[in-house]
């Protein structure tokens, strides 16, 4: 807790006093959470596969349909730093601030599987999860233990037992909508939230990024601990510039050991 500036003490104070009010505080995180998990942030211009890769049509529910091999391929190295990463001090963080009864939800933008791997419950994923495939044919799911390992040693395309046609991991690709139930119960948290904390995410992919609004214009406090600011800059009560795995930490040792007020 050394290296901290005083402004950032203070602030890390305050979000802990925040929590320490809330009775329905959710959080939304996005990937800069799972940055120090070695998962890259796939999504940021000019930093991940995306601009590798023309990922806007690689990456693309067309390209599955007509080339699930083009699509395995690129996905690869992105789906093997997935699995194999672990959770890190924000997770761990989240997690027991869930346990505690301090968080009601957590409504996640990563499909990394890295808040359940953490031990939280309450976890809505906005773009699905690479924990299960989906047949495009007969649509059953699959956990993804039987399929991935083969993928990620062998290159084998995970194919449907029961019916031979190509599976999908279960995470939302360009060109496919989000998941109706997932994002009826993100935005029913958001609206009932009365704190609101952002960690690690930039806001910037629609619509999940207009959560944060609908919770603050119902008068919930707003958190936002991420590298860069966001377009809710002026609209939070703070605004912590660091890495989510330095600051959730201090948060939670506030929150659930240091002094009530
Ligand atoms: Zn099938």
């Amino acid at each position: 807790m050394t290296n901290f500036s005083s402004q950032i003490l203070a602030d890390i104070e305050y979000a802990a006093d925040l929590f320490r009010q809330a009775e329905r505080a959710v959080v939304l995180t996005g990937a800069g959470i799972s940055t120090s998990s070695g998962i890259p942030d796939f999504r940021s211009e000019g930093t991940g596969l995306w601009a590798k890769d023309e990922p806007l049509e690689v990456g693309s529910l067309t390209t599955f349909r007509h080339d699930p091999e083009k699509f395995y391929k690129w996905f690869h190295p992105l789906a093997g730093q997935i699995y194999k990463a672990k959770p890190n001090s924000a997770h761990l963080a989240l997690a027991q601030l869930e346990k505690a009864g301090r968080l009601k939800k957590i409504v996640t933008q990563n499909i990394d599987m890295l808040h359940q791997k953490a031990g939280s419950e309450k976890v809505i994923e906005m773009h699905g999860t690479l924990g299960t495939l989906s047949c495009l044919g007969c649509y059953q799911q699959y956990g993804c233990k039987d399929f991935l390992p083969p993928y990620l040693e062998h290159g084998t395309i995970p194919h449907c037992p029961a019916c031979g046609a190509v599976l999908k991991p279960d995470v939302i690709l360009f060109g496919e909508q989000l998941p109706h139930k997932a994002w009826l119960e993100a935005q029913q948290a958001c609206r009932d939230c009365d704190l609101m904390l952002v960690a690690g995410s930039s806001l910037e992919v629609l619509p999940v990024a207009g959560l944060p609004m609908q919770a603050i214009d119902r008068g919930a406090h707003l958190i936002i601990i991420n590298q860069t600011p966001t377009y809710l800059f002026v609209r939070a009560d703070i605004n912590i510039l660091e890495n989510v795995a330095d600051i959730l930490p201090q948060i939670k040792d506030q929150v659930m050991y240091g002094q009530t007020n």
